[in-house]
């Protein structure tokens, strides 16, 4: 059992926020922090994080609690489990009543067979030829861990002689069950130890020299191995990643040995699989630009415009390199071409630019209905942006389908539906009123003087809701959450806000009023006059009322 002391001495190190945003994207709003709700599905965000509080509670399922009730229900562990788990992500030692730390154990076994595996991969002359011949350094196989995994019997048996159980092997993904008997995952394989983000070591990839079927395999998915959130060397590219702000991914595990041998320690790889939102949490740490660099053949380059379009969605800075020709970036280290590489990570193409190229590839630009197919996927992926982004990058795309760009419409039609609880951001400065309610309860009536719900064009409904208090509500809490809005947070400001806006208003009803013929004589002066008026004592810095 663990201690009850070390359980509270571990929940007083932790903090909510950075548990959370280990698993999920989650972003500041005000003094809390937000997200889409990891329990149920839902887009606009109803999950909210409170550091003071150290809890978290979701508005749209229910779900709440700590830290550790978190773990729990997101990784589906019991308490104590739950405890192990954010004790190792945390490097905290935790003390067992009765001297047992079946933690520390499942990681020993790994550990042993990596270190069993270190010293057979000199005794097989043809996988250190391998490596060689592919140009890696005796210092860098020592730094990366790499070894050789023998036949399978023998990798049992020095499990057994470590004491070491077979369920317990099973469990770690280092031994799998077949029919009728066990067999080690890892047969004649080049090993790669793959470790998590803060260094410990979960699970092998492992290389065939020997023609098995797969060319690589790794450790299947089990409690401590989760390869859709792991990317191969994190943990010795952490702290480049953080000095340079910059990461590289690459699609294997000797590129990164050779890049990293060539100086670019920045430099991870996914583990044989697509990048995936789960992998956004970790590629966020240190807020990196990421490059892509991933291989020029066609799986490649789907590869890399997936990885384009959900980074760019994301809103992460960098590009995509695609490598031509059947060279990897291993091949370019090998050869000696640093300098190439050099200027290669320095200038990718930004990720819309690219994905919006590759879009364009598969339609024939000579055919007007395919160019409109064209266009109109590159504007299906353009609403995934942010409004500044789409409107930076309309006339990119107009310039390169040689349209005019009033034919990018980026606006929604009525033909692409919205959910009823989806913010669209008609104004922004409806808005910033709507979040001065919600963030400065204080001012509603000041605003309510001068402004009423009718005298907003686009955005009464939202308005509405805040009046009423309604801040559960999923639209106003996508307002919240948007950093693009910010609520008028003086007095002083407020009324120099309101003074424009009303200005601008009481303007254009002159205007309607003057062009008005239906109007009565008297009825059409006494407006006039009265919106002169108001328009006056705008202009001399006083508000006005709407009524009277
Ligand atoms: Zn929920």
């Amino acid at each position: 059992m663990i201690s009850q002391d070390s359980i509270e001495a571990l929940k007083a190190q932790l903090d909510i926020v950075d548990v959370i945003g280990n698993y999920i994207e989650i972003k500041r709003a005000g003094a809390n922090f937000k997200a889409p709700c990891p329990f149920h599905d839902e887009k606009s965000p109803s999950f909210v994080i409170s550091p003071a509080k150290q809890i978290y509670h979701c508005f749209g399922c229910g779900a709440g609690g700590d830290a550790i009730k978190f773990t729990m229900e997101y990784e589906k562990l019991n308490y104590p489990e739950a405890i192990e788990k954010l004790a190792d992500t945390y490097n905290f030692t935790l003390h067992y009543e009765n001297n047992r730390g079946p933690k520390k154990e499942k990681s020993l076994l790994v550990e042993k067979l990596a270190k069993y595996y270190i010293p057979l991969l000199s005794k097989t002359p043809n996988a250190l030829n391998y490596l060689k011949e592919r140009g890696i350094f005796e210092s860098s196989i020592e730094c990366f861990g790499i070894g050789y995994a023998p036949a399978s019997h023998m990798s049992i048996e020095f499990l057994k002689q470590q004491m070491f159980t077979m369920p317990e092997a099973i469990e770690l993904g280092v031994v799998g069950q077949g029919e009728s008997n066990i067999y080690a995952r890892f047969i004649e394989r080049i090993t790669f130890p793959i470790h998590s983000p803060n260094g410990t070591l979960v699970g092998f990839g492992g290389r065939t020299i020997s023609g098995h079927q797969a060319k690589y395999v790794n450790s299947p998915q089990s409690r401590i191995f989760n390869k859709s959130r792991l990317l191969y060397a994190y943990h010795l590219a952490k702290e480049t990643i953080y000095r340079k702000k910059e990461m590289i991914v690459t699609e294997g595990y000797l590129d990164v040995v050779m890049l990293h041998q060539a100086g670019f320690t920045q430099a991870v790889a996914t583990l044989g699989t697509a990048l995936t939102p789960d992998h956004l949490p970790l590629l966020r740490k240190g807020a990196p630009r990421i490059i892509m660099a991933y291989d020029g053949d066609s799986a490649g380059r789907k590869a890399a415009l997936k990885a384009a379009q959900l980074l760019s969605a994301s809103g992460f800075d960098g590009g995509v390199i695609l490598f031509e020709g059947g060279l990897d970036p291993a091949d370019m280290v090998k050869s000696g071409q640093i300098e190439v590489l050099n200027r290669l990570f320095l200038k990718p193409l930004p990720f819309i630019e690219f994905v919006l190229t590759q879009i364009l590839l598969n339609y024939d630009l000579g055919n007007p209905k395919d160019k409109e197919s064209a266009l109109n996927e590159c504007i299906a992926y353009l609403k995934t942006l942010s409004p500044i982004l789409q409107e930076e990058y309309r006339p990119y795309l107009a310039s390169i389908l040689g349209i005019s760009p009033s034919l990018v419409r980026l606006t929604r039609s009525s033909s692409s539906p919205v959910a009823p609880n989806e913010l669209v951001i008609h104004d922004i400065w409806e808005l910033s009123l709507v979040k001065t309610i919600i963030e400065h309860p204080h001012f509603t009536n000041q605003i309510l003087n001068y402004i009423k719900p009718s005298l907003l064009q686009y955005h009464r409904e939202e308005f509405e809701l805040a009046l009423a208090k309604q801040l559960d509500n999923p639209r106003l809490m996508a307002i919240s959450v948007n950093t693009q809005i910010n609520a008028f947070s003086s007095s002083e400001i407020l009324k120099s806000e309101l003074i424009t806006f009303l200005g601008n208003y009481y303007n254009k009803e002159l205007k309607k009023v003057i062009s008005q013929n239906t109007l009565k004589f008297e009825k059409k002066t006494f407006l006039i006059r009265s919106y002169r008026d108001k328009i006056a004592k705008l202009k001399r810095g006083e508000l006005v009322s709407f009524e009277g």
